[in-house]
């Protein structure tokens, strides 16, 4: 069973993923019934989460329900419990690149106020490139942008777009995946191939890999940034209940 599971996240793209296979990993949680983990975004718990990873598989991983990562369960513990999102009310919040894990709850929670974008993704309302945003400035209330900047050609351009788009006062979430043993990001060029990127910066299809200066990169466009290490306010019991990472959560204002 577990070679089996390991096949189709290996080898089915996540968006295919999410799209189809979403029923399929609801099939397999008959195998992972149990109460020693919990999804905190669809509230399942299970025995334990199933394998997940392209290149490295991670035991304990992907939740059978709503295919969230420990990532986004670290994310949804801290909107929840440090931003209160659930109690926020008749906000607009775009949604970029929108995490389908996350999709249910936050279409419940907002309705008409949460719009999702994507270049490409058919889970998206709106079809956009972040690089030149089709809304008005100051419009939303809040931004969440995850794993989508690692993989524009102009970060900077579109971390101004995100910038743009958001209301004084307004808050978001821009995630991307950082080196925290790099000081400064490693750009690959921008006519550099597939895989000559895969050399440089470790995957085929980013353009470049994040140091600890990602946060100032934010800054440099106007944001106020706080990086917050979450899931070290959580105890160990919790962490290991909700099998999330210890990764920073960059948090962005404009003021
Ligand atoms: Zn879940």
């Amino acid at each position: 069973m577990k070679k089996i599971i390991k096949y189709i996240i290996n080898h089915i793209p996540r968006p295919v993923i999410q799209r189809v296979a979403h029923l399929a990993t609801r099939l397999t949680a008959i195998f992972y019934i149990g109460n020693k983990v919990e999804c905190p975004i669809c509230g399942h718990h299970y025995r334990k989460f199933l394998p997940y990873g392209y290149t490295v598989v991670r035991e304990n991983a992907l939740c059978p329900h709503c295919l969230s990562l420990e990532r986004h369960r670290l994310l949804w513990l801290f909107l929840d419990n440090y931003m209160q999102l659930t109690e926020q009310k008749e906000i607009t919040l775009l949604h970029m690149a929108p995490e389908r894990c996350l999709m249910d709850r936050l279409e419940s929670l907002f309705g008409d106020g949460y719009l999702t974008a994507d270049i490409e993704s058919p889970l998206a309302k709106l079809k956009m490139d972040i690089r030149n945003i089709p809304l008005a400035e100051n419009g939303m209330d809040i931004i969440f942008c995850n794993h989508i900047l690692e993989h524009i050609d102009d970060d900077q351009l579109a971390m101004r777009e995100l910038y743009r788009v958001m209301k004084n006062g307004g808050w978001g979430v821009l995630l991307s995946p950082v080196n925290y043993s790099l000081a400064i990001t490693r750009e690959a060029p921008a006519n550099s191939t597939a895989e000559q990127r895969y050399k440089l910066v470790g995957q085929a299809d980013h353009m470049r890999e994040y140091g600890l200066d990602y946060a100032d990169r934010l800054r440099s466009v106007g944001f106020e940034v706080e990086e917050i290490r979450y899931a070290e306010s959580l105890t160990p019991q919790q962490r290991k209940r909700y099998s999330i990472i210890n990764e920073i959560v960059y948090l962005v204002r404009k003021r």
